[in-house]
């Protein structure tokens, strides 16, 4: 189905968690999707569950197939005063109030049903999980939906295992964008077109059976991708509890600023490092369209947040460097000796009794001398894949082939991102000259495998301190000293 010509630039915003996480909160999404929908432009509302709610049903399920039905009799009334509190503050007709309660009590019942009945199986499948945790964005957008009407707008929910189709891998689940487009434009274009305002649940949807399934835990923003990419939406624009992406972790760094603008490279590479940012699968559907994409602020709506763009539009002005992020506890591992040099395979062979263990490698690095192999793990596997690597090269140990296999002490992977320092001189010479300057001992450092970013290992007792210090350089390069300081606000780092 195609969408008549003035659905060409609909508008996607999803509110997070904290967005919806209470009546102050849920004000300030009404004043925003207002002040949209008075330009006139199609709007579609994706909501996640109010903030905490899916980790407390998750949770609840969890302990029922433990046989203990405690935590589902707190959960029930719990989320009837979240819910319920809420509209009380916020729909001031009780006819209203009295119509979404209609609405949502079922969902708690079938809450307590549910968990009920896993408690009596003694376990909780993916499937189960999933009927059970997609029960929070169907009471949110309930709420939000009637708290649109009350204020005057035309508002409808919409659960979206109506509009999203997806694979059957429950609690990871993979949307086929064809049936979803089909689905989307046949159950929310007759709602936009009537100028209503389509309030979708994040985080859902459903195989082609119909059974319920997830995108996983923070998938609503997926969804909200999906969705635009379904609908062909002129932007996206991602809500949540900060100015956007910052351009370090305000638990090391005291004055983070808001990125202005990234590429959805620097993103990934960001996300993959440990910021608190957008999953990279979540901006998958959107890479590749001409779709706008913003990170905003609930909380601080005049902000512009940060503008994530296609490569095409990514701006020279400024610096390269963007960001930096750490991964915590990790350790370096080598396989060090003369034997290894020419002799081909023992960098496979090494991989492959790292990846039996099944622990994942965050940075390899090798010398040309090719006498040593150094990769960081986190700090809990070493052990593990140091056992696993002796086992294999027994005999080149034996030999004298290999001379040692160790890991280091603890160690902080810190990495700087930014969209083509591979190709910019100069950038890896700031890098280290910073770090230098302030005494800091940089123990490996991996560049070349993206173009959007150089990683390197520090020890754990430096990591903080290198990066403040790179994170200074950030700030110098980019001239944002006095640039707008990121607003904080009580919920940060609360995005459910
Ligand atoms: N409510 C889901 C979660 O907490 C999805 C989301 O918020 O993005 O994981
Ligand atoms: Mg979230």
């Amino acid at each position: 189905m195609e969408l008549p010509g003035y659905l060409s630039d609909i508008l996607v915003m999803k509110f997070g968690g904290t967005s919806v996480g209470d009546h102050r909160a849920i004000r300030n999404v009404v004043g925003i999707v207002g002040e949209e929908f008075l330009t006139g432009r199609p709007l579609v509302v994706v909501a996640s569950a109010m903030s905490g709610v899916t980790s407390m049903l998750e949770e609840a399920a969890q302990k029922a197939s433990q046989g203990d039905l405690q935590k589902v009799h707190e959960a029930a009334p719990a989320l009837r005063d979240k819910h319920f509190g809420a509209a009380r503050e916020l729909l001031p007709d009780p006819s209203y109030a009295m119509q979404l309660q209609t609405e949502i009590e079922p969902l708690v019942a079938a809450f307590v049903e549910r968990c009920q009945a896993i408690r009596m199986l003694g376990e909780v499948t993916p499937r189960v999980m999933d009927s059970v945790t997609s029960l929070g964005e169907r009471m949110s957008v309930r709420l939000l939906s009637a708290v649109f009407k009350a204020y005057g707008f035309e508002s409808t929910w919409v659960d979206a295992d109506q509009v999203i189709v997806t694979d059957n891998q429950f609690q990871a689940a993979h949307p086929d964008m064809d049936a979803t487009r089909r689905q989307a434009r046949e159950v929310l274009g007759p709602i936009l077109e009537e100028e209503i305002i389509p309030v979708v649940t994040g985080f859902i949807g459903a195989d082609p059976e119909g059974n319920t399934t997830t995108l996983g835990r923070g998938g609503s923003d997926y969804s909200a991708a999906i969705l635009g990419a379904a609908l062909e939406a002129g932007d996206v624009w991602i809500w949540t509890d900060v100015d956007g992406v910052m351009t370090a972790d305000p638990r090391i760094v005291a004055d983070p600023r808001s990125i202005p603008s990234l590429t959805y490279r620097e993103i990934g590479e960001l996300a993959y490092f440990g910021a608190k940012v957008l999953h990279p699968k979540s901006i998958q559907p959107v890479v590749e369209t001409e779709i706008g994409l913003r990170i905003r602020n609930t909380f601080n709506p005049t902000h512009p947040g940060t503008r994530i763009v296609g490569k095409k539009y990514a701006r020279s002005r400024g610096s390269i460097l963007k960001a930096v992020a750490a991964v915590p506890s990790q350790r370096m591992v080598a396989v060090e000796g003369r034997g290894m040099l020419g002799v081909p395979g023992v960098a496979a062979r090494a991989f492959q009794a790292v990846a039996d263990t099944r622990t994942s490698v965050s940075l390899i690095t090798q010398a040309s001398s090719e006498q040593s192999i150094c990769f960081t793990v986190a700090s809990e596997r070493a052990d593990t894949v140091l056992k696993a690597l002796e086992k294999t090269f027994e005999l080149e140990i034996q030999h004298r082939d290999i001379d040692r296999i160790s890991a280091g002490p603890e160690a902080v992977v810190v990495t700087v991102v930014g969209a083509g320092m591979r190709d910019t001189p100069g950038i890896a010479g700031a890098v280290f000259g910073a770090l230098g300057s302030a005494g800091i001992n940089v123990m490996a450092i991996a560049q070349g495998s993206s173009d959007a970013s150089i990683s390197l290992v520090v020890r754990a007792d430096e990591a903080e301190s290198a990066v403040r210090v790179l994170h200074d350089l950030i700030v110098a390069e980019n001239g944002l000293e006095g640039a707008l300081r990121s607003k904080k606000n009580p919920e940060e780092g609360g995005d459910g």
